[in-house]
Protein backbone atom coordinates (compact mmCIF):
# COMPACT_ATOMS: atom_id res chain seq x y z
CA UNK A 1 0.00 0.00 0.00
CA UNK A 2 3.38 2.54 0.49
CA UNK A 3 2.93 3.70 -2.82
CA UNK A 4 -0.62 4.66 -3.00
CA UNK A 5 -1.53 8.12 -4.05
CA UNK A 6 -3.42 10.26 -2.09
CA UNK A 7 -7.24 9.92 -2.67
CA UNK A 8 -7.66 13.80 -1.56
CA UNK A 9 -7.17 16.98 -3.61
CA UNK A 10 -7.27 19.21 -0.64
CA UNK A 11 -7.84 18.70 3.36
CA UNK A 12 -8.69 20.59 6.44
CA UNK A 13 -7.38 19.09 9.26
CA UNK A 14 -8.45 20.35 12.48
CA UNK A 15 -6.03 20.12 15.72
CA UNK A 16 -7.28 20.80 19.35
CA UNK A 17 -4.76 22.65 21.10
CA UNK A 18 -4.38 20.20 23.81
CA UNK A 19 -3.33 17.95 21.36
CA UNK A 20 -0.16 19.88 21.22
CA UNK A 21 0.25 19.53 25.19
CA UNK A 22 2.09 16.40 25.21
CA UNK A 23 2.43 15.66 28.97
CA UNK A 24 2.09 18.74 30.45
CA UNK A 25 -0.28 20.66 31.75
CA UNK A 26 -0.17 23.59 29.67
CA UNK A 27 1.67 25.10 26.59
CA UNK A 28 3.28 23.18 23.47
CA UNK A 29 5.03 20.27 23.73
CA UNK A 30 7.65 21.03 21.19
CA UNK A 31 8.54 17.10 20.53
CA UNK A 32 4.71 16.44 19.79
CA UNK A 33 4.71 19.68 17.51
CA UNK A 34 7.33 18.24 15.47
CA UNK A 35 6.03 15.17 15.43
CA UNK A 36 2.72 16.84 13.95
CA UNK A 37 4.71 18.74 11.73
CA UNK A 38 6.42 15.82 10.18
CA UNK A 39 3.13 14.13 9.58
CA UNK A 40 1.89 17.14 8.12
CA UNK A 41 5.27 17.65 5.55
CA UNK A 42 4.25 13.96 4.78
CA UNK A 43 0.90 14.45 3.32
CA UNK A 44 1.86 17.87 1.82
CA UNK A 45 4.66 15.64 -0.32
CA UNK A 46 2.36 13.52 -1.60
CA UNK A 47 0.68 16.36 -3.59
CA UNK A 48 -2.13 16.94 -0.96
CA UNK A 49 -3.05 20.70 -0.77
CA UNK A 50 -3.31 21.12 3.78
CA UNK A 51 -4.99 23.53 5.25
CA UNK A 52 -5.06 23.61 9.04
CA UNK A 53 -7.42 25.06 12.53
CA UNK A 54 -5.45 24.95 15.60
CA UNK A 55 -7.88 25.12 18.78
CA UNK A 56 -6.14 26.93 22.04
CA UNK A 57 -7.67 25.00 24.65
CA UNK A 58 -3.95 24.23 25.60
CA UNK A 59 -4.09 28.11 26.76
CA UNK A 60 -7.02 29.33 27.74
CA UNK A 61 -10.52 28.17 26.51
CA UNK A 62 -13.44 31.51 26.89
CA UNK A 63 -15.65 29.38 28.42
CA UNK A 64 -13.75 28.45 31.56
CA UNK A 65 -12.37 32.04 31.80
CA UNK A 66 -15.64 33.40 31.89
CA UNK A 67 -17.13 30.41 34.53
CA UNK A 68 -14.51 32.26 37.03
CA UNK A 69 -15.64 35.35 36.37
CA UNK A 70 -14.42 37.00 33.15
CA UNK A 71 -16.48 39.06 30.63
CA UNK A 72 -17.38 35.91 27.95
CA UNK A 73 -16.17 38.47 24.97
CA UNK A 74 -12.90 39.62 26.49
CA UNK A 75 -12.38 35.81 27.31
CA UNK A 76 -13.53 34.86 24.16
CA UNK A 77 -10.63 37.16 22.58
CA UNK A 78 -7.92 35.73 24.74
CA UNK A 79 -8.84 31.92 23.25
CA UNK A 80 -8.44 33.29 20.02
CA UNK A 81 -5.07 34.63 20.57
CA UNK A 82 -3.91 31.24 22.20
CA UNK A 83 -4.71 29.99 19.07
CA UNK A 84 -2.52 32.71 17.59
CA UNK A 85 0.09 31.55 19.85
CA UNK A 86 -0.26 27.91 18.80
CA UNK A 87 -0.67 28.62 14.74
CA UNK A 88 2.96 30.50 15.34
CA UNK A 89 4.45 27.29 17.17
CA UNK A 90 3.44 25.18 14.61
CA UNK A 91 4.75 27.32 11.60
CA UNK A 92 8.14 27.59 13.10
CA UNK A 93 8.06 23.26 13.50
CA UNK A 94 6.81 23.34 10.03
CA UNK A 95 9.53 25.46 8.82
CA UNK A 96 12.24 24.27 9.96
CA UNK A 97 11.38 20.91 7.73
CA UNK A 98 11.24 23.27 5.03
CA UNK A 99 8.01 23.31 4.35
CA UNK A 100 6.34 26.58 3.33
CA UNK A 101 3.91 27.57 5.39
CA UNK A 102 1.56 30.76 5.77
CA UNK A 103 -0.56 31.63 9.17
CA UNK A 104 -3.56 33.87 8.58
CA UNK A 105 -5.56 35.04 11.24
CA UNK A 106 -9.36 35.92 11.55
CA UNK A 107 -8.11 39.14 14.12
CA UNK A 108 -5.97 41.44 12.31
CA UNK A 109 -2.42 41.16 14.06
CA UNK A 110 -0.56 42.30 10.85
CA UNK A 111 2.70 41.98 12.54
CA UNK A 112 2.68 38.21 12.95
CA UNK A 113 0.76 36.61 10.17
CA UNK A 114 -1.35 37.54 7.55
CA UNK A 115 -5.02 38.37 7.55
CA UNK A 116 -7.42 35.53 6.33
CA UNK A 117 -8.80 36.20 3.23
CA UNK A 118 -9.77 33.42 1.32
CA UNK A 119 -8.78 34.08 -2.04
CA UNK A 120 -5.29 34.30 -0.81
CA UNK A 121 -5.56 31.17 1.08
CA UNK A 122 -6.66 28.81 -1.69
CA UNK A 123 -3.82 31.03 -4.09
CA UNK A 124 -1.52 29.60 -0.83
CA UNK A 125 -2.99 26.19 -1.03
CA UNK A 126 -2.51 25.59 -4.51
CA UNK A 127 1.23 26.78 -4.67
CA UNK A 128 1.97 24.31 -2.37
CA UNK A 129 2.04 25.74 1.29
CA UNK A 130 0.62 24.60 4.12
CA UNK A 131 -2.06 27.25 5.39
CA UNK A 132 -2.77 27.35 8.81
CA UNK A 133 -5.65 29.57 10.19
CA UNK A 134 -5.73 31.01 13.36
CA UNK A 135 -7.76 33.03 15.87
CA UNK A 136 -11.04 30.48 14.76
CA UNK A 137 -13.94 32.40 13.19
CA UNK A 138 -12.60 35.79 14.67
CA UNK A 139 -15.92 36.24 16.60
CA UNK A 140 -16.67 35.06 20.54
CA UNK A 141 -19.40 32.36 21.38
CA UNK A 142 -17.98 29.89 18.56
CA UNK A 143 -15.32 27.46 19.05
CA UNK A 144 -12.59 26.52 16.60
CA UNK A 145 -14.47 23.24 15.70
CA UNK A 146 -16.82 25.12 13.91
CA UNK A 147 -13.97 27.71 12.56
CA UNK A 148 -12.37 24.45 10.94
CA UNK A 149 -16.30 23.83 9.33
CA UNK A 150 -16.29 27.45 8.17
CA UNK A 151 -12.84 27.16 6.76
CA UNK A 152 -12.91 23.39 5.20
CA UNK A 153 -16.44 24.79 3.17
CA UNK A 154 -15.00 28.22 1.98
CA UNK A 155 -11.81 26.91 0.44
CA UNK A 156 -13.40 23.67 -0.96
CA UNK A 157 -11.48 21.01 1.17
CA UNK A 158 -12.88 17.36 0.13
CA UNK A 159 -12.97 16.46 3.27
CA UNK A 160 -12.67 17.98 7.07
CA UNK A 161 -10.24 15.46 9.48
CA UNK A 162 -10.04 16.04 13.26
CA UNK A 163 -7.37 14.66 15.26
CA UNK A 164 -8.29 13.71 18.55
CA UNK A 165 -6.86 11.42 21.27
CA UNK A 166 -9.29 8.58 20.59
CA UNK A 167 -9.19 5.98 17.68
CA UNK A 168 -12.42 7.78 16.14
CA UNK A 169 -16.40 8.04 17.78
CA UNK A 170 -17.39 5.49 20.05
CA UNK A 171 -21.19 5.07 21.65
CA UNK A 172 -19.31 6.31 25.40
CA UNK A 173 -16.63 7.89 26.09
CA UNK A 174 -13.75 5.51 25.52
CA UNK A 175 -11.56 6.76 28.64
CA UNK A 176 -14.08 5.79 30.88
CA UNK A 177 -16.01 3.28 29.29
CA UNK A 178 -13.45 0.01 28.06
CA UNK A 179 -16.40 -1.69 26.78
CA UNK A 180 -17.34 1.88 24.40
CA UNK A 181 -17.85 0.30 20.81
CA UNK A 182 -16.13 2.25 17.87
CA UNK A 183 -18.13 3.55 15.00
CA UNK A 184 -16.57 2.82 11.65
CA UNK A 185 -19.46 5.15 9.63
CA UNK A 186 -22.11 7.35 11.60
CA UNK A 187 -23.90 10.43 9.60
CA UNK A 188 -24.50 13.76 10.93
CA UNK A 189 -28.46 12.73 12.25
CA UNK A 190 -26.97 9.69 14.26
CA UNK A 191 -24.11 12.16 15.84
CA UNK A 192 -27.40 14.04 17.03
CA UNK A 193 -29.81 11.50 17.54
CA UNK A 194 -27.64 9.72 20.15
CA UNK A 195 -25.87 13.04 21.23
CA UNK A 196 -22.27 11.14 20.12
CA UNK A 197 -19.68 13.82 21.73
CA UNK A 198 -17.75 14.78 17.71
CA UNK A 199 -17.97 18.30 17.65
CA UNK A 200 -20.28 21.60 18.56
CA UNK A 201 -23.59 21.39 16.92
CA UNK A 202 -23.10 24.43 15.07
CA UNK A 203 -19.84 22.40 13.43
CA UNK A 204 -21.77 19.46 13.02
CA UNK A 205 -24.74 21.80 11.27
CA UNK A 206 -21.76 23.22 8.83
CA UNK A 207 -20.50 20.12 7.55
CA UNK A 208 -23.83 18.36 7.32
CA UNK A 209 -26.11 20.77 5.32
CA UNK A 210 -22.78 21.67 3.08
CA UNK A 211 -21.52 18.38 2.15
CA UNK A 212 -18.40 18.37 3.70
CA UNK A 213 -17.92 14.39 5.13
CA UNK A 214 -15.69 14.33 9.02
CA UNK A 215 -12.88 11.87 9.58
CA UNK A 216 -11.72 11.36 13.09
CA UNK A 217 -8.71 9.69 13.80
CA UNK A 218 -6.42 9.45 16.99
CA UNK A 219 -3.42 11.77 16.17
CA UNK A 220 -1.04 9.84 18.86
CA UNK A 221 -1.10 6.94 16.30
CA UNK A 222 2.11 7.60 14.12
CA UNK A 223 1.19 7.32 10.56
CA UNK A 224 -2.40 7.10 10.95
CA UNK A 225 -2.75 10.52 8.92
CA UNK A 226 -0.97 9.56 6.20
CA UNK A 227 -2.74 6.11 5.89
CA UNK A 228 -5.76 8.10 6.15
CA UNK A 229 -5.05 10.31 3.21
CA UNK A 230 -4.32 7.43 1.16
CA UNK A 231 -7.57 6.10 1.48
CA UNK A 232 -7.66 3.36 4.72
CA UNK A 233 -10.46 2.71 6.88
CA UNK A 234 -9.03 4.82 10.01
CA UNK A 235 -10.90 6.18 12.79
CA UNK A 236 -14.21 7.04 11.53
CA UNK A 237 -16.15 8.59 9.17
CA UNK A 238 -19.24 10.74 9.80
CA UNK A 239 -21.29 11.47 6.88
CA UNK A 240 -24.53 13.26 5.44
CA UNK A 241 -27.15 9.50 5.21
CA UNK A 242 -29.12 9.05 2.31
CA UNK A 243 -31.74 11.38 1.41
N1 LIG B 1 -12.78 30.99 20.16
C1 LIG B 1 -13.70 31.98 19.84
N2 LIG B 1 -14.21 32.01 18.56
C2 LIG B 1 -13.86 31.10 17.62
C3 LIG B 1 -12.96 30.07 17.97
C4 LIG B 1 -12.42 30.05 19.24
O1 LIG B 1 -14.04 32.82 20.66
O2 LIG B 1 -14.35 31.19 16.48
C5 LIG B 1 -12.15 31.00 21.50
C6 LIG B 1 -13.00 30.35 22.58
O3 LIG B 1 -12.82 31.08 23.77
C7 LIG B 1 -12.34 28.98 22.72
C8 LIG B 1 -10.88 29.29 22.49
O4 LIG B 1 -10.91 30.30 21.46
O5 LIG B 1 -12.55 28.42 24.00
C9 LIG B 1 -10.03 28.14 22.05
O6 LIG B 1 -10.69 27.39 21.05
P1 LIG B 1 -11.25 25.89 21.33
O7 LIG B 1 -11.80 25.81 22.72
O8 LIG B 1 -12.17 25.55 20.20
O9 LIG B 1 -9.91 25.06 21.23
P2 LIG B 1 -9.68 23.47 21.23
O10 LIG B 1 -10.74 22.85 22.10
O11 LIG B 1 -9.78 23.00 19.83
O12 LIG B 1 -8.29 23.33 21.77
Amino acid sequence: MTDQGPVYKRVLLKLSGEALLGDQEYGVDPAVLSRIARELRDISAMGVEVAVVIGGGNIFRGAGLAEAGMDRVTADHIGMLGTVINALAMQDSLEKLGVFCRVMSALKINEVCEDYIRRRAVRHLEKGRVVIFAAGTGNPFFTTDSAASLRAIEIGADIMIKGTKVNGVFDADPVNNPSAQRYERVTYDQVFAKNLGVMDATAIVMCRDNHIPLQVFNLNNDGDLTRLIRGEQIGTIVERGEP
